[in-house]
């Protein structure tokens, strides 16, 4: 324990809204309890820590910013020590939640990921842009060690997210899945519906994405440009992916919508066929639909929030197999306002990491 200094640097959100996070000095946190401390190797900057910044989640400030962590356990509280999961020297990425309650409804009989009385690291409560962070001990997963620290991270969030949605889909080897919004997200969720076996569509409608997930070797089978080709004309092209004698509907059988634009709604539940299930994990201020795409086509449309533990093992496990990478920009601590600052240059790709 000798080694654990007692201050670390951070990167806190004094108030909301803010351009950018404070480098600040503040004392590295105890593990008590279930909780483990782990020294951070590297943190992602999510969509959702820029809605943190323009102040659209209130409350818990100044906090540590991040909620995609990845790093070694260097202490453990004493339950987490008798939960003999992990241990020192362990290199681990774990979930977002960090203190649900045990108690509502979801803890007890449901799935703790929505637990009501949760606290967000990030969001509501301090999260991972510090040297060390707590996490909760069942929320750990191993990281092998080909996987490097800056490749987890995205994992935790972005990562966990698109894959939960996928498993969501029920699909079979074979359907046809579309992906709208190549961003964090969908990049990595062309690669695992690849890597799961089914026929990939990925839709944007900026040319940096729609290149990158082109250069994969899990390579979307179709990409869409929606600026330039209409909804009806893709389902011409899903029809094409279809296996010889396939006798069902026109479309995409799931389609997973990543993207904020009201644009990008309409255009997933078009090509999505009859039958068919919209899944939505973006997070835009509203949802504008046509009543014709549900009424007459019959879909079904469902949220997907984050993944648990298994998940995340999960996604670990097939990020790893296959190879599958999120385009990443490293940065330290003190180029942190240049971190923050990217995010909404123009032709960006990809996610920006905190790395220490
Ligand atoms: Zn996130
Ligand atoms: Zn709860």
């Amino acid at each position: 324990m000798t080694d654990i200094p007692r201050l670390m640097r951070a990167l806190r959100l004094h108030r909301a809204p803010a351009d950018h996070y404070t480098l600040d000095e503040v004392p590295v946190p105890e593990a008590e309890g279930t909780k483990v401390l782990i020294k951070i190797g590297a943190a992602g900057l999510c969509h959702t820590d820029m809605m943190v910044m323009e102040g659209s989640f209130g409350g818990g400030l100044p906090l540590i910013g991040s909620h995609e962590p990845a790093g070694t356990v260097v202490a453990l509280g004493e339950e987490a020590e008798r939960a003999g999961t992990v241990k020192k020297g362990d290199r681990v990425a774990a979930l977002l939640p960090k203190d649900v309650c045990g108690e509502c409804s979801d803890c007890t009989l449901g799935d703790w990921k929505y637990c009501a009385n949760s606290k967000y690291g990030g969001i509501n409560t301090d999260g991972f842009f510090g040297e060390y962070a707590l996490v909760e001990v069942k929320h750990c997963v191993p990281i092998p060690e080909t996987m490097s620290f800056e490749q987890a991270a995205p994992l935790t969030c972005a990562g966990v997210t698109i894959y939960t949605a996928i498993r969501r889909a029920n699909l079979r080897e074979g359907d046809v899945l579309a992906i709208s919004g190549l961003g964090a997200l969908g990049s990595l969720g062309v690669q695992m519906g690849k890597a799961l076996g089914y026929k990939v569509i990925g839709i944007d409608a900026r040319p940096e994405p729609i290149e990158l997930v082109k250069s994969f070797k899990l390579a979307p089978d179709l990409v869409i440009d929606a600026s330039k080709t209409s909804a009806k004309d893709t389902i011409k092209e899903i029809v094409k992916l279809r296996a010889e004698g396939y006798k069902g509907w026109d479309g995409a059988d799931v389609t997973i919508l990543t993207a904020d634009p009201v644009s990008s709604q309409t255009f997933a539940a078009t090509i999505t066929r009859r039958h068919g299930h919209l899944i939505l994990v973006a997070q835009p201020p509203e949802l504008k639909f046509e009543f014709k795409n549900f009424i007459f086509q019959d879909l079904t449309l469902s949220g997907s929030l984050h993944g648990n533990e298994k998940d995340l093992k999960e996604t670990i496990e097939l990020c790893d197999k296959f190879d599958i990478r999120s385009e990443v920009a490293k940065f330290t601590i003190d180029q942190h306002e240049r971190m923050v600052s990217s995010v909404h240059e123009k032709g960006r790709k990809g996610k920006n990491v905190l790395v220490f």
